[in-house]
């Protein structure tokens, strides 16, 4: 994977931490709070720095609004966004950020209609202009597929489908022995919570 894919899959990576925060039935005040800056400063920060990797400020506050969304996942936990990429990755190998942008518009579309007012809240911290008839959901979806496309990382799938499989398979069941050694109360009930 080249510098710039690498740099695109993981920025938008960042801004999905933020969006699925905002919209996770964990979400708090708190983590919305933390949520809603990620947003704002990722999707502002993130195309900039894609454009220009050279330019260090530019770098910094991407870096920052990055851990902002990892301060509010870890309060929050996750979505279907990363349910289904984790999935991908476990089955194709395809890296993390590639396989989140492969699904990312079409799970927002299938849940607007239960995470409306957390899609205005990214919407607005993505300082979209106030959608005709109100919508900010699909507002939002289109501002996210505007971002992915900027940087190129939907539908992008650098190792191929299978290209990983023993790998895969590998560290698929190592993590099973280590769950089955976890005491069930460090398990939250939030499946999809993996960053
Ligand atoms: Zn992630």
């Amino acid at each position: 994977m080249s510098d710039r894919l690498a740099a695109a899959a993981t920025g938008i990576d960042a801004l999905v931490h933020g969006v699925e925060s905002l919209a996770s039935l964990g979400a708090s005040p708190l983590s919305a709070a933390y949520a809603a800056q990620a947003v704002a400063m990722v999707g502002r920060w993130l195309p900039v720095a894609h454009a220009d990797g050279s330019d260090l400020e530019t770098r910094s506050h991407l870096m920052l609004g990055a851990h902002l969304a990892g301060q509010a996942l870890t309060l929050s936990g996750l979505g279907l966004v990363h349910g289904i990429g984790h999935s991908l990755t476990a089955h194709t190998g395809t890296p993390h950020g590639v396989a989140l942008a492969a699904v990312l518009e079409e799970v927002m579309a299938f849940n607007a209609p239960f995470a409306g007012p957390a899609y205005e809240q990214a919407a607005r911290a993505l300082r979209l202009d106030p959608p005709a008839g109100g919508d900010w959901s699909r507002a939002l979806i289109a501002a996210v597929r505007e971002i992915s496309g900027a940087i190129g990382v939907k539908n992008r799938w650098p190792t191929g489908r299978g290209a990983a499989p023993a790998a895969v398979r590998r560290r698929g069941s190592g993590r099973r022995r280590r769950h089955a050694q976890q005491s069930p109360g460090r398990h939250r009930g939030r499946g999809a919570g993996t960053p």
